[in-house]
């Protein structure tokens, strides 16, 4: 099968390609951007396999930059800007999974089929050629018009080898809206215990890619059906029910925080900070996740609210309650932003060091400065006082200096 049209980032990288021809060596595009050139889908990373060595590729290309030469792979920088910085990898085979993760160690090969052997799955093992024909060695074009997910080889071996695959076959399930083939699936039955080996870090990626795609129930199913939940840290499967069947056809989520903030309300008395923890997440994410669990609670918004969780929160939380076919309106959230005369504390028009040089005689530094800003910000956030230096030192004169 020979592509119609060659897509505008395959033809920009090319020259690359092309170059290395013309050393001998054999060089093809591969990976996901074939598959989802044949499927019409937006491309964004393009890989490049090749025959040639790490060290032939570094002596074609004037500037490389060595990100992965240990699997194979150079960066070649083919011009300015990151566009045209291709990962170019060697087509190698990967040997014995003794820890079900990493391959002990990988050998460079000049075959390109012992290449796609090595690959997950029949619609990841396509090679697209120069000239866009498409090597396509385990009828993976078939899988792509049926639209399913299949193991390349035999399945249970494949999982066995790394069981992160498991994940990823839900992971494409879900953002391809593709099925799992029933020997792939029984196989990511059977091994998914083996996903206890597996970095929580490297599964959060494919899980999170999961939520966030178009179809992720498709994903949540397989996850649920497979059993593989019970070897994820903290997942309690009527949560996972609960978010599959609760969200209307069509809703998909905004951003990561909110997918799993979904997911958080549906666990009972779940710890999301303990919960995230295990998963070993930045803090920060952690901490959206929690303000957006707690915004989740309330029945209302109001001023003070608003302040605390700000109004991408509270439309984020909107959005799914939404979706989960409540009536809301959601000028309210949008309203009481507009009404709010500060956004954060820094904003107030007075600062502690106003209020000691102002009242050098009655406010020194220590906890009451600190309760005064804090009855301050309260004060204006709930529109009780206005925001100008005028008003607040009023404010303190009359009502804080006598305490
Ligand atoms: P995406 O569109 O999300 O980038 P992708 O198919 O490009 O999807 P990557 O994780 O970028 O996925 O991997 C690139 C390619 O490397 C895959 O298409 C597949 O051929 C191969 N691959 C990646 N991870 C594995 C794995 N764990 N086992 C076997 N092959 C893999
Ligand atoms: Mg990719």
């Amino acid at each position: 099968m020979k592509l119609e049209m060659i897509p505008q980032e395959f033809k920009q990288a090319l020259p690359v390609l092309e170059k290395i021809i013309e050393h001998g060596y054999e060089a093809y595009f591969v990976g996901g951007s074939v598959r989802d050139v044949l499927l019409g889908r937006e491309i964004h990373d393009v890989d490049i396999a090749t025959s040639a060595y790490p060290e032939e590729i570094k002596a074609i290309f004037p500037y490389t930059i060595d990100v992965g030469i240990e699997h194979g792979t150079v960066l070649v920088l083919a011009g300015k800007t990151e566009a045209e910085h291709y990962e170019v990898t060697t087509f190698r085979t990967e040997s014995q999974y003794t820890d079900y993760r990493r391959p002990d160690h990988v050998d460079f090969v000049r075959d390109l089929s012992e290449d796609l052997k090595r690959r997950d799955f029949t619609i990841n093992a396509f090679a697209c050629g120069i000239d866009g024909e498409i090597v396509d060695c385990f009828d993976g074009l078939t899988d792509l018009k049926e639209r399913r997910i299949r193991a390349v080889g035999k399945a249970q071996e494949r999982f066995n080898e790394d069981a992160l695959r498991i994940m990823r076959a839900m992971r494409f399930a879900a953002s391809l809206d593709f099925t799992i083939e029933e020997e792939t699936f029984v196989a990511m039955k059977s091994h998914a215990p083996l996903l206890n080996k597996i970095s929580v870090e490297r599964i959060f990626i494919e899980f999170d890619k999961l939520l966030q795609a178009k179809s992720y129930k498709k994903g949540l199913e397989a996850l649920i059906q497979s059993e593989a939940w019970k070897y994820l840290p903290g997942f309690d499967k009527r949560g996972l029910e609960a978010l599959l069947s609760e969200l209307t056809e069509g809703f998909v989520f905004e951003n990561s925080a909110q997918a799993w903030a979904a997911f958080m309300v549906r666990i009972e008395q779940v710890d999301v900070v303990q919960f995230l923890r295990h998963w070993k997440v930045p803090n920060d994410f952690i901490k959206d996740v929690s303000l957006l669990t707690e915004a989740y609670q309330l029945d209302q918004w109001t001023l003070e609210s608003l302040y605390k969780f700000g109004l991408r929160r509270a439309e984020l939380v909107d959005d799914l309650k939404i979706a989960e076919g409540k009536h809301i309106d959601k000028e309210i959230a949008k309203k009481l932003d507009a009404a709010l005369q500060i956004h954060d504390k820094f904003e107030l028009k007075v600062s502690g060091n106003d209020l000691l040089q102002a009242f050098p005689d009655d406010i020194k530094p220590g906890p009451k400065l600190g309760f005064i800003l804090k009855e301050l910000e309260v004060k204006v956030v709930r529109n009780e006082l206005v925001n100008t230096q005028a008003c607040l030192f009023d404010y303190i004169k009359n009502n804080c200096l006598s305490r």
